[in-house]
């Protein structure tokens, strides 16, 4: 099945694309109302209009929310007959870790051994904790300075579908069908996706360009839900309060304390799913402990939920004083609920994983994806690599060969669909 084709190159590299969009800061930040969460976000999204203007795309459009949408024309001559494909990416970078004056390195043909980044030496890319690096021998790798994350997530997703865009152009024997793009803001802080104009993309189904490791295709996500505890308690004056003051922290403590310690992110792996409490807030009157619920099935977070309400009836055994609720809310669901009807999706990215002479991995992700938002508002979507390592750190690195075969396997991918349809 492999097409051995000569293609005559785009007029710029993918890896002076990416050097160009990981220099711009376009850091996310948690708990804004405001989409886009930073005013950042508009600077890359205006570059991009004017780059896909650039590349002959059409329909461009900047939602006011900042999300930038534009359609590659079809080449075919019954475009109707093929299915309108979606490909996404998001521009913003974590909050967790600075995204600002990012200073990519490119480490030229890698020779083996730990990658120690130039301003930081403390911050050590080792091969003990990233084995793929012995598979990179005489690649460019690429890495930030050690004093910031890369963003290779994801401005690896724009650079590559970015390519594809050129290399469709200067291929024009390449056929496809329609391509419906989108460059999303606030993918992190998780609110951008909101905003997403389903209808108005046109497309029947999506791939976000958004995963890791080279080969790996995600069909799954986490169900996920969120609960919320709250423990309620009774503030006095401490001077005068015996037999008055009802502490609420000693009931979140004891909550806490009765968690399971076989099921949490901590110590759980693969398939597995967990049980996190990972925020919260303490104060003699009200106390509150948010608990993340993942399971990759729904009966597996129903018997998380019973758990955490198990739990609250032990402790409020223990603090009859304290009033104890739990409100639980979904979050996301598993995409393989869906795409499971649509096997072509994920046969198309393998084939076309294929092509570009990779081994495909098709496996769940532990975590959510804007395409869980997008596949339950009716656009099938899941996640394809990118060839980025080490997400939201500053170890964060990729690969010219990385971005490039992203970009082929982009190409194979659109042309496929042509082809099947
Ligand atoms: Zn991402």
């Amino acid at each position: 099945m492999t097409q051995a084709v000569a293609l005559r190159s785009p007029t710029e590299s993918v890896l002076a694309r990416f050097l160009r969009y990981v220099a711009i800061d376009t850091q996310s930040a948690e708990d804004v109302d405001a989409v886009p969460s930073t005013p950042a976000q508009w600077d890359i999204a205006r570059l991009l209009v004017g780059e896909l203007r650039h590349l002959g795309a059409q329909d461009i459009r900047l939602s006011d929310t900042c999300v930038v949408y534009a359609t590659i024309a079809a080449n075919l001559d019954d475009p109707a007959a093929i299915p309108v494909i979606g490909l996404i990416a998001h521009m913003d970078t974590a909050p967790a870790v600075s995204g600002a004056n990012v200073k990519a390195v490119v480490h030229a043909d890698y020779q083996g051994g730990d990658i120690a980044l130039p301003a930081d030496p403390t911050q050590v890319i080792t091969v003990a904790a990233n084995p793929v690096l012995q598979d990179m021998l005489g690649d460019d790798i690429i890495t930030a300075d050690g004093t910031t994350l890369l963003g290779s997530d994801d401005k690896a997703g724009i650079a590559t579908i970015l390519t594809m865009v050129d290399t469709l152009r200067a291929n024009p024997e390449i056929l496809h069908g329609t391509i419906a793009i989108a460059f999303t803001p606030d993918e992190e802080p998780g609110s951008g996706i909101a905003t997403f104009d389903v209808d108005g993309f046109g497309a029947a189904f999506a791939y976000t360009v958004d995963g890791d490791g080279l080969g790996i295709i995600y069909d799954e996500t986490w169900h996920a839900r969120t609960a919320t505890v709250t423990f309620t308690g009774r503030n006095t004056h401490p001077g005068s309060a015996k037999g008055l003051l009802v502490n609420s922290v000693f009931a979140f403590a004891d909550y806490v304390s009765r968690l399971p310690t076989d099921m949490l992110p901590e110590t759980t792996e693969g398939r597995e799913g967990f049980v996190h409490p990972g925020r919260g807030s303490i104060e003699v009157e009200r106390s509150t402990l948010v608990v993340d619920l993942r399971d990759f099935e729904p009966t597996g977070l129903e018997a998380q939920e019973r758990l955490l309400r198990d739990i609250a009836g032990q402790t409020q055994g223990q603090y009859p004083d304290v009033g104890i609720e739990i409100a639980v809310e979904d979050r996301y669901r598993n995409i393989k609920d869906v795409l499971k009807d649509q096997p072509h999706l994920i046969e198309n990215a393998i084939e076309a994983t294929r092509r570009a002479g990779l081994t495909p991995v098709v496996r769940p992700i532990r975590g959510g994806t804007d395409g869980a938002q997008l596949t339950f508002r009716g656009l099938p979507t899941p996640d394809l690599f990118t060839g980025g390592y080490n997400f939201h750190g500053k170890l964060e690195f990729n690969s010219r060969r990385g971005l490039e075969k992203t970009t082929e396997m982009l190409v194979h991918l659109v042309q496929i669909v042509a082809e099947v349809s």
